[in-house]
């Protein structure tokens, strides 16, 4: 058989007065209104541990959406042993039967589910409509489209039979199960993470970050009703170091899906080294841990698309993406008009930032006070070093964790936030001289320890293609004459070099092959 061929969720507009906008501002209501008691979810059972932490909105600090019941080491250690008990029949469930789970999934994902998922990122992560549009639902519907079609090429691949043999691979999964760590920016990360293994008939162990578990309750929820068996997933909420400790403790930990801050990630890392004299495997570790990612303009660069490009690849979702756009190097000649659209991009950026359940906003708050407070010091660090502020600079926590599109200009191509990523909508300048183009990319190449995106600007296309050269090794995804955000499943496999984290792909081949543990079978006839 063959598996339905993949497509790109279209995207929904929302355009004011039609049906689906309605349907989305009547769910966003209902979910402000009704309070959520979310549990964890261990062999399809609902666990409530009385332990709970509140969902709360970025941008509005008097709403709260849930209750989430954090687990504890034994919530942790059930979670194990449902996954352990699940894995035995879930593994011999054929392909199909599998496929079929996550293809069900993406279509509530696409019709039914839309707007809960959709409202709930809105409201729980802070994200503007288009924002959550693009990401909860399309992307996160791709994800689960397109991994069934990578899982089908995988499992077509097969060795050379000469005459009187028959040799086969047959695609496994890991040895245990697989812990799924997932970020709060993403619901598609989010999903994704736990359900690539599980397609390749892993089981798992799924914490989601305290800060997007209100979607991830929902996520569950759905999967559930896509015919997800009990135990193949396993929700514990609460904190990933825990979940980490109690993982690693496990001899049968097969895998680690990680998506999360560099430290994080270097700690799991930690973990998993300091437990391998107890393992019955060697544990993968699939790990993204973030990025400082550029955008560098040659001076042929087509301005107004420059400007465009950094200010939705620095703003949008208030530059809390892995991939937003924080270090820019622009040529002395183009900076002035660069200077001036930059400016009033920020203004305008600015003036729609307010509640994000309003269908027109174009940027939120950012996701909490410990981002709000790292922000606000770092613009003040750079204005205290001496640095001009040409756009933004403020900030404001009366109703949320709101800070100002902002840009600043440095002299100082190496200072703190050319170098630190901050996931947050700053974006810094340096401005070079024309003719230092060649050092301009050195520069962009040695500055940051991540390797996660960046694009070049050039309408010369020698120069683009020069730039790709020398900038080789300084982002997983890079992009000629685009903002450095936005991948597309199917179209640009997501992952980023260097201390980026390993460079797996999201919504690849890659990154579906980690996942298996191939067994080669030769038959002598
Ligand atoms: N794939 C997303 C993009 O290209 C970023 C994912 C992330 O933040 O980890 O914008």
């Amino acid at each position: 058989f063959r598996v339905p061929a993949p497509y790109n969720e279209p995207m929904r507009a929302y355009a004011p007065g039609s049906a689906e906008r309605a349907a989305l501002s009547g769910e966003i209501e209902r979910l402000r209104k009704e309070r959520v008691d979310a549990p964890c979810v261990i062999g399809g059972q609902e666990v409530r541990t009385g332990e709970v932490f509140t969902a709360r909105s970025p941008h509005d600090h008097t709403c709260e959406l849930a209750d989430v019941h954090a687990a504890r080491q034994e919530e942790v250690e059930q979670a194990i042993d449902a996954a352990r008990e699940a894995k035995a029949e879930w593994s011999r469930w054929s392909f199909a039967a599998r496929a079929a789970v996550f293809l069900k999934a993406a279509d509530l994902l696409s019709g039914p589910w839309r707007p809960t998922i959709n409202g709930a990122t809105i409201l729980h992560q802070g994200k503007s409509v288009h924002q959550a549009e693009i990401e909860a639902v399309a992307e996160f519907a791709d994800f689960l489209r397109f991994n069934v079609a990578f899982a089908q090429q995988l499992y077509e691949q097969q060795p050379y039979s000469p005459e009187g043999v028959w040799n086969r691979m047959e695609y496994r999964p890991l040895e245990g199960f697989v812990l799924a760590i997932t970020p709060f920016n993403f619901t598609a990360i989010a999903g994704n993470l736990p359900t690539a293994p599980a397609l390749m008939g892993n089981t798992v162990v799924w914490k989601p970050s305290e800060k997007q578990a209100y979607a991830a309750h929902f996520t569950m929820e759905m999967l559930r009703a896509a015919g997800l068996p009990d135990g193949v997933i396993n929700l514990v909420h609460g904190d990933g170091a825990l979940a980490t400790d109690v993982a690693t403790a496990h001899p049968e930990l097969g895998g680690v899906h990680f998506t999360g801050s560099i430290d994080a990630l270097r700690s799991i890392w930690k973990k998993v080294g300091a437990g391998i004299d107890h393992f019955s495997s060697f544990p993968r570790v699939v790990g993204e841990s973030g990025g400082k990612d550029f955008v560098v303009a040659h001076p042929t660069a087509d301005v107004p698309a420059l400007v465009v490009a950094l200010g939705r690849g620095a703003f949008e979702y208030q530059g809390q993406k892995c991939s937003a756009a924080s270090r820019a190097y622009i040529p002395r000649s183009l900076w002035p008009e660069v200077r001036d659209g930059l400016a009033d991009l920020a203004r305008q950026a600015k003036a729609s930032m307010g509640d994000v359940s309003d269908l027109s906003t174009f940027m939120g708050a950012v996701i909490d006070r410990a981002a709000f407070e790292k922000h606000r010091d770092a613009i003040e660090g750079m204005r205290a070093d001496g640095a001009e502020i040409i756009a933004g600079g403020g900030t404001d926590e009366t109703d949320g964790w709101f800070v100002d599109p902002t840009v600043i200009v440095t002299t100082d191509p190496q200072a703190d936030t050319m170098q630190r990523e901050l996931f947050g909508p700053i974006l810094t300048v340096y401005v070079y001289d024309d003719p230092d183009w060649d050092d301009t990319l050195a520069l962009v190449d040695r500055t940051s320890q991540y390797a996660l995106t960046g694009a070049v600007f050039s309408q010369d296309r020698a120069a683009g293609y020069h730039a790709l050269d020398q900038l080789r090794d300084a982002a997983g995804n890079i992009y000629l004459n685009d903002k450095p955000t936005g991948s597309v499943v199917g179209q640009q496999p997501f992952g980023g070099a260097r201390m980026s984290g390993t460079n797996d792909k999201a919504g690849s081949l890659l990154n579906i092959t980690r996942w298996t543990s191939a067994r080669a079978i030769k038959e002598n006839f």
